[in-house]
């Protein structure tokens, strides 16, 4: 599939399969090497720590979220607000920008 063209930290995106489905976030982290996205309060996965007071860890249940695949979350345009596929847009200063299939509206600020 081509239809990666890259989501970046800061992007709102929509989850396409699994248990979050439709849930939309913030990408607070992307691991480009693996394809993957971490999306804010999506894909949270319950991890069980042992306390440990000398890095002032306490012991129980914390949630954190989980890397999606990249291919697994759709950009949601900040212009139009509609889950969309990206295009490139080179402009006249000579800038690459994303920009949106749907409304063409620019996403890269
Ligand atoms: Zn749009």
């Amino acid at each position: 599939m081509a239809t990666t063209l890259k989501v970046k930290k800061g992007d709102t995106v929509q989850v396409l399969t699994g248990k979050d489905r439709g849930k939309q976030g913030r990408v607070i982290k992307v691991l480009p090497e693996k394809n993957r996205v971490i999306v804010e309060g999506v894909n949270l996965i319950k991890r069980h720590t042992k306390p440990n007071p000398q890095r002032q860890i306490k012991g129980g249940v914390i949630e954190r979220e989980a890397p999606l695949h990249a291919s697994n979350v759709q950009m949601i345009c900040p212009e139009c607000g509609k889950p969309t596929r990206l295009g490139k847009k080179i402009l006249g200063d000579g800038r690459k920008v994303r920009i949106c299939r749907k409304c063409e509206g620019v996403v890269d600020k």
